[in-house]
């Protein structure tokens, strides 16, 4: 690996914004100078330099864009946009303990900054004093003190020593600048002076140019122009920022460029990066929009929620398939069941093995569910995956690498439980050898880490799943039957895992309990599962019986009576106050918003739905009015 592979350059000082856009990219390296952050980059020293390019208040930051600019011309050197990333930017004013907000006379922050809070300069009546970096004023007003203040980051200031005297002064908030990554374009970059056809390859989406104007292609292909100070001679010099869709309408007019024009192009089109939100984690912890993992009637993940239910082992051919029957009539759209089992002792029931895969099948596909089973070793991955939908790599397994790898070079989706033992950047982690093994749907499961607790078999942690939320675009079960251990706790453990929003819940069921070969305490029976499935609204398809459906009507109705009073309650609570005040008590505004909302989530525009919200709207109205008129229609 060359030297400086993985180092950024950026200008400016650890605690900068810089650093933090450079650290999306590498290790970030301090330079003092945007020229000599660039001629690093030249010399091979670091592997890319990252410079702010607009920032979102102040536009184009000059500085760097013109050191951009001067290498490109003067030093002819080729240097290629890679990327482009955006950096939120919160600026604070800051100043040394014992200096209050109206004794400030200077601020010092870099001239960029100091152009994205010009308010607070004007409202301070305090003299701006450019500096080379932000997190460099900090520092120097902390050296220096007497009534000097410094605009930079919290995190600057704090490193400083210096308290914050007001957060977040940006003109506009919130704040962001784009930062672009350089690098040495190699032959990719072609320097075009003279206006030489466009290069081979993939197209630019910045160039620069110099001359007069920009071209006309540049703009009727919808460029972003970042304009430089020119020189009288050279009136407009900048960077156009071609959006990705019109690249080749922009190459082909710059072919053909207008007089004085010169353009140099900066290398191929950049990707728009957006960082994942851990850096050693890039596949699972990506942001994007949240992943779905469909097999048959079994969809989870974006919005749709989904139950796997089923013994926790395959104990006979008829076993399984009376219980796959009953948790299909339950509502769970996949069906479980062990035919490897992880035993903490080796004379309990270890599982009976592929032989039970074909009664597992069988009973799936009699019952019209996808099927679901642990698969505990490396050269178990391509038989089990050969007939079972979805392959669950077990807590024990969690970090097993090499098992990760096999399962995630399946074409199965893989269904990953958190270890006992493991953290959740570690549980993420073992996602990320699936993902990164080519597995294209991950489902992962909290089932009960291992804590001081003995009462209950693990602890269920939410909070956990809860972080994995933020971080993870896959889908997320809980499995409250491992974590609690004993019947009784499932479906409030359940409950709070559906409440805290997880995809689906995996949940162990048995018809006869207390002769089951494994697990038997925990496992709900079929009816306990139809009635949790009730509660959450999950209903069987076409298979019902009409009693269930009503069960499931009588709950829905439960809960419009119960928002129905509530609501009414709160209508009063208001008129109250606006009888109170003084304020009129309709107000037809809010009136006629309240009957949109309603008939948006009724179902659109439709006239039915509208005819509905309307009925449903005049109904409250009347209940508030009661009787009396005087009691306030204030909803
Ligand atoms: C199981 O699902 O049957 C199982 C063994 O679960 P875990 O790996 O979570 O203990
Ligand atoms: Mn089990």
């Amino acid at each position: 690996m060359p030297r400086g592979a993985e180092l950024a350059g950026y200008q400016g000082q650890p605690g900068s914004f810089g650093a933090r856009a450079a650290a999306r990219w590498g290790k970030p390296v301090a330079f003092p100078t945007f020229e000599r952050t660039l001629r690093a980059l030249l010399a091979g020293e670091i592997a890319c330099a990252v410079l702010p390019a607009v920032n979102r208040v102040d536009g184009p930051i000059l500085e760097s864009l013109d050191a951009l600019a001067r290498s490109l011309t003067e030093l002819e050197s080729a240097i290629a946009v890679e990327a482009e990333i955006e950096v939120p930017v919160r600026l604070v004013l800051a100043a040394p303990p014992g200096l209050a907000l109206e004794s400030v006379r200077e601020i010092h922050s870099q001239a960029a900054a100091l152009r994205q809070c010009r308010h607070l300069l004007a409202r301070l009546d305090a003299i701006p004093i450019e500096t080379h970096d932000t997190a460099y004023a900090a520092f120097r007003v902390k050296e220096t003190g007497g009534p000097r203040a410094a605009v930079c980051s919290e995190e600057a200031a704090l490193e400083a020593g210096l308290l914050i005297l007001e957060e977040d002064v940006s003109d506009v908030r919130p704040n962001t600048t784009r930062f672009w990554r350089l690098a040495r374009a190699g032959a990719t970059a072609d320097a075009v002076p003279g206006n030489d056809a466009a290069p081979d390859g993939p197209a630019p989406r910045a160039v620069f140019y110099a001359g007069v104007r920009a071209s006309s292609a540049l703009a009727e292909a919808g460029a972003e122009l970042l304009s430089l100070p020119g020189t009288p001679g050279d009136p407009v010099r900048g960077f156009a920022v071609v959006p990705e869709k019109n690249v080749a309408r922009a190459a082909a007019g710059t072919g053909r460029p207008a007089a004085g024009e010169r353009v140099i192009w900066l290398g191929p089109a950049p990707e728009f990066v957006r960082p994942p939100r851990m850096r050693d984690i890039p596949k699972v912890t990506e942001v994007r929009e949240p992943s779905v993992v469909a097999v048959g009637p079994f969809v989870v993940g974006g919005g749709r929620r989904a139950v796997i239910a089923g013994p926790c082992a395959v104990e006979s051919p008829e076993q399984i398939a009376r219980l796959a029957r009953a948790v299909a009539r339950a509502g769970a759209t996949a069906l479980r069941g062990g035919i490897f089992k992880p035993r903490t002792s080796p004379y309990s029931f270890q599982g009976h093995g592929l032989e039970a895969l074909g009664w597992l099948k069988d009973a799936g596909d009699a019952a019209g569910l996808p099927i679901v089973t642990e698969v505990m070793a490396p050269a178990q991955v391509v038989p089990v995956a050969e007939r079972a939908d979805v392959l669950q790599i077990g807590a024990r397994n969690c970090q097993n690498y090499d098992l990760l790898k096999e399962a995630g070079r399946s074409s199965r989706p893989v269904f990953l439980k958190r270890g006992f033992g493991t953290t959740v950047e570690e549980w993420l982690s073992s996602a990320e050898y699936l993902l990164d093994a080519g597995c294209k749907n991950v489902i992962l499961c909290e089932r009960g880490i291992r804590t001081f607790e003995k009462a209950t078999r693990g602890t269920l942690d939410l909070g956990g799943l809860l972080v994995a939320r933020s971080l993870t675009h896959l889908p997320l079960f809980a499995d409250p039957s491992h974590a609690a251990g004993r019947r009784d706790l499932v479906p409030g453990l359940a409950r709070a895992a559906w409440g805290a929003g997880v995809d689906g819940l995996m949940i162990e069921v048995h018809d006869a309990p207390e002769s089951a070969l494994s697990d038997g305490p925990q496992a709900l029976l079929p009816e306990d599962l139809e009635e949790l499935l009730d509660e959450f609204g999950i209903l069987p398809g076409t298979s019902g019986s009409v009693e269930r459906i009503r069960r499931a009507i009588d709950v829905v109705d439960g809960g419009i009576a119960r928002l129905a009073a509530q609501r009414l309650e709160l209508a009063r609570r208001v008129g109250a106050i606006k009888k109170a005040s003084g304020r009129p008590i309709r107000d037809e505004a809010r009136e006629a918003s309240v009957r949109a909302r309603f008939a948006e989530v009724l179902g659109g525009d439709t006239p039915g739905a509208t005819r509905l919200a309307d009925t449903l709207i005049d109904l409250a109205l009347e209940a508030e009015g009661g009787k009396e008129p005087a009691i306030p229609r204030g909803s």
